[in-house]
């Protein structure tokens, strides 16, 4: 007869008891098949259990294979083939415990917002809205490319703020612009050469290189990417940041749009990718209109995102497709799902049109345009003749250039320390230049006003240690 311990305290039902212990009895080839197993009264009278308990387990244990009943004669265990780990059990290992993210008591990072000025409220009316009027729609799976109203909402809009023209059946809503990147690769550019600004943003380089398809890395000057220098690369598609360079953040003029253009007229299968991550600050004289409106030859992959203007981790970005790639597109790219989720979708839908959205857009150019001027001038303050500030006309992030012998390891060291969030341009580089003074990227969205003064300082403390 079997003896199961059962546990008197009851930390499980009985019930679950013999199951458990049957199952790793067979699973470990301790009870071998065909073995009849006892009737549910004898084993019930020898573990002093009921027989609903064993006649629980036996149930569960037939319904999961474990063992078979052959009329008016009892229970039997199958045939299994016992699993036995081949190696020692094995913890995680200490450096892949993870923690929770470093707080940090300033943070100059170039990927943050100020959340905090956030209209949640009216998020969550405009949730409840769409929720009254299309929560219906949540009952199935969506269109692939996003839900229609979004995208037709959307062509009207960057036709008007960005000069974008085109249908909403061109319009691929994605969780990430690395993710329609990546989707764009998979279906129209599976074995094309790409070309990177260097620097740029590391997390499409990134994404080029673990697929391991060729990139080549273009430098950039304070115009943008030298288009004679990708001239000399076999790259039919180029990634480019024109609204405001990442990380440099130059905005790039007509004359190198148009001869980025010409580059890719040359070629059928050549064209361009626009990275409009975050065009819609711009601080000094109108919006600049984006190098997909002067575009005649559907040569333009647009991609635009909501990370910067609403809120990173809404996950919301867009690409718009050239007329022709959609066919392609609708071929294989259909086969691929929706990445958002399609409440969110809805409710962006909502905030787009009851205005909240233009709305929480103007207040938050003011806000940053004031952020960015002080932050500059405490920076001018503080480190004097001994910085440069280069690239601060649109966008959320800046350069700054220093002017001293400090290698940029100590000072991103002295920052951690000191916990302060802060890059440098090496993070977007292919090849880190090495002899170099240092330059870092200067994110003002999240520093509070009030601040910005200390925050300043402390930069000033871990770039000059020793004044
Ligand atoms: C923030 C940012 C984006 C947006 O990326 P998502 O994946 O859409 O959040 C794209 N490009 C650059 C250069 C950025 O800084």
């Amino acid at each position: 007869m079997f003896h199961i311990p059962i546990d008197r305290n009851y930390s499980s039902p009985v019930y679950k008891q013999i199951y458990h212990w049957m199952k790793n009895e067979i699973l470990q080839g301790g009870l071998e098949a065909r073995t009849k197993l006892p009737s549910k009264r004898t084993l019930a009278s020898s573990l002093g259990v009921s027989q609903n308990s064993v006649l629980s387990a036996y149930h569960q244990l037939i319904a999961e294979g474990y063992i078979y009943t052959k009329e008016r004669s009892g229970y039997f265990v199958e045939p299994i083939q016992p699993i036995r780990p081949q190696k020692e059990q094995k913890e995680l290992d200490a450096h892949l415990i993870e923690k929770p993210p470093k707080a940090y008591r300033y943070s100059f990072s170039h990927m943050g917002v100020e959340a905090s000025l956030f209209p949640f409220q009216r998020w969550q009316y405009c949730e409840q809205k769409a929720i009254q009027k299309e929560g219906d729609i949540l009952s199935d799976i969506n269109h692939p490319q996003g839900i229609y109203k979004l995208r037709e909402i959307l062509a009207s809009k960057i036709r008007h703020t960005r000069g974008v023209i085109c249908e909403p059946e061109q319009i691929v809503i994605g969780a990430s612009t690395q993710w329609l990147l990546q989707l764009f690769l998979l279906v129209n550019a599976e074995d094309q050469p790409f070309a990177m600004e260097e620097p740029g943003y590391h997390r499409l380089s990134a994404l080029l290189k673990t697929m391991d398809h060729p990139v080549d890395h273009v430098p950039v000057d304070h115009l943008g990417m030298q288009v004679d220098k990708l001239r000399e690369t076999q790259a039919n598609i180029a990634i480019v940041t024109p609204s405001h360079q990442m990380p440099t953040g130059s905005i790039m003029p007509v004359s190198r749009r148009t001869e980025l253009l010409h580059w890719s007229y040359e070629k059928e299968n050549r064209y361009i990718i626009e990275d409009d991550y975050d065009s819609e600050f711009k601080y000094e004289g109108d919006m600049i209109p984006s190098l997909q409106s002067l575009d005649v030859n559907e040569k333009v992959i647009y991609i635009g995102s909501f990370s910067k203007s609403l809120l990173p981790d809404l996950r919301m970005s867009y690409m718009v497709l050239p007329l022709g790639l959609i066919n392609g597109f609708k071929e294989k790219g259909l086969h691929f799902m929706q990445t958002t989720s399609v409440l969110t979708q809805l409710v962006l839908s909502q905030f787009l049109e009851t205005g909240d959205y233009d709305k929480h857009i103007k207040r938050m150019s003011n806000y940053y345009k004031d952020l960015r001027e002080k932050t500059i001038a405490a920076l001018q303050d503080r480190f004097g003749s001994l910085t440069r500030v280069e690239g601060e006309k649109a966008g959320l992030h800046f350069l700054l250039h220093l002017d001293t012998e400090e290698a940029i390891e100590r000072i991103l060291e002295r920052a951690d320390r000191m916990d302060i969030e802060l890059y440098s341009i090496q993070r977007f580089l292919h090849e880190p230049f090495r002899d170099a003074s240092p330059t870092l990227i200067i994110g003002f969205a999240k520093l509070k006003p009030e601040e910005i003064t200390e925050a300043v300082e402390e930069l000033y403390r871990c770039c000059f240690p020793d004044s």
